[in-house]
């Protein structure tokens, strides 16, 4: 197997680097590894918490996992988590026993860290993890998932990263009955009323999952009676994109489907909300943008449409950059360039009833195809195919000053 561990040239002076920069860096939400620093050496890449009691040696992350019966979908976006740094030094430091919130046992997180400990293992000849312990556990947390049915990757993925979240939250004990805050700030400016619904939310819900992947999303509403604005602020953990409708085996591109996902849309009396002005619902228009942009954003293409008797897929080819993804457009008006650059796909092949899921996940040293049990090298120019169903960007160092 290429790649294996060992002094990695650029990739791991690049860590080191960024780790060091994160180690003097004040912002949490640009810290890829805010607990940990990793250093090389000739044993190969180290990986040691603040406290010196945790060391991992990195393998290179090229392991296989096993299907245990129609679980490509749970092979395929474990691989793509397992390469998300942040999240992934957390699992291998076991940061979470550190965190300790809640008196409960974080039985998932524990599983979920063993399963990456057994993809970065160092010695790693002939080996293929078995995630049999972590998707019985799942199952457990969520028995929706129960059965031996294929199921969505992006719905798993969702699930798992909201009961990870809900173990290692840092505010365990913030009752969370009712609803929020009423969203009304008329006097002050839309940036703040932002910035006073994110503190909202991190005084409930707060956790590594929180730092990496939670975003915020302004839906801007315009009374076509009384010509009132208002907004609302929702906290999203992927952004799920609809694919233009056009010929079914054509080709669009990434920044298409961003457009039509923000774009304005018409609403009619039945299905819009009340208008806080004519106190009734009126016809509205809406419109949605990111407030704020998480250090990973994950981008779900809609693939499949359900209609009322079935439920079609399309194989339209999505192109999308590799580097340098600006979601500047898509945020608020006086945002500088947010830059993304991608790290991992998760593939849907096949039919809605005959599909499989792969993964093409990037380690620093390259990118490589994951399938089940077997890991593959892959060139840049093979990544991107109208399989791609989930994307995973990070956003980059370069633009990573964190809007406040
Ligand atoms: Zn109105």
């Amino acid at each position: 197997m290429p790649g294996a561990s060992g002094v990695n040239g650029e990739g791991s002076c690049e860590a080191l680097c960024r780790t060091l920069v994160s180690q003097n860096g004040h912002q949490r939400e640009t810290a890829d590894i805010s607990q940990s620093v990793l250093y090389t050496s000739l044993m190969g890449l180290l990986l040691v918490a603040d406290n010196e009691k945790e060391k991992v040696t990195l393998g290179s992350g090229r392991i296989g996992l096993r299907n245990i019966g129609n679980t490509c979908f749970l092979n395929a976006v474990v691989q793509c988590l397992s390469h998300t740094c942040g999240l992934r030094d957390y699992c291998l430091l076991k940061s979470h026993r550190q965190e300790k919130f809640s008196k409960e046992e974080a039985r998932l997180m524990e599983a979920f860290s063993e399963l990456l400990s057994g993809l970065w293992v160092a010695n790693e000849e002939d080996i293929v993890v078995n995630p049999r312990q972590f998707y019985n556990i799942f199952k457990e947390a969520v028995p929706y998932f129960s059965g031996y049915s294929q199921q969505d990757a992006q719905e798993f993925l969702r699930f798992l990263l909201d009961k990870l979240h809900t173990e290692i939250n840092r505010r365990p004990y913030v009752r969370r009955a009712g609803k929020d805050p009423e969203q009304k700030y008329a006097r002050i400016r839309l940036s703040e009323e932002a910035v006073a619904m994110w503190k909202t939310h991190l005084e409930r819900d707060d956790s590594r999952i929180v730092d990496l992947f939670s975003g915020q999303l302004r839906s801007s509403l315009h009374c076509s009676v009384c010509s009132h604005y208002s907004n609302t602020f929702d906290v999203f953990c992927d952004l799920s994109l609809p694919l233009p409708k056009r010929s079914i085996a054509g080709v669009v591109t990434l920044k298409e489907c961003l457009d039509l996902f923000s774009q304005e849309e018409k609403l009619d009396k039945e299905n819009s909300p009340m208008c806080e002005r004519c106190n009734r619902r009126t016809e509205c228009t809406k419109r949605l943008s990111i407030q704020r942009f998480p250090q990973v954003i994950v981008i779900h293409l809609n693939r499949f449409t359900t209609s009322r008797w079935s439920i079609s897929k399309s194989t339209v080819y999505v192109s999308f950059p590799l580097a340098n993804l600006d979601l500047r457009p898509y945020g608020p008006v006086d945002c500088g360039p947010v830059l993304y650059d991608l790290y991992a796909i998760c593939n849907h092949t096949g039919t809605v009833n005959m599909g499989h899921y792969t993964a093409c996940c990037s380690d620093g040293n390259g990118w490589c195809f994951y399938n089940d049990s077997s890991v593959t090298p892959v060139s840049e120019n093979q990544l991107q195919t109208n399989q791609a169903y989930v994307l995973f960007y990070q956003r980059s160092k370069s633009s990573a000053t964190i809007r406040k």
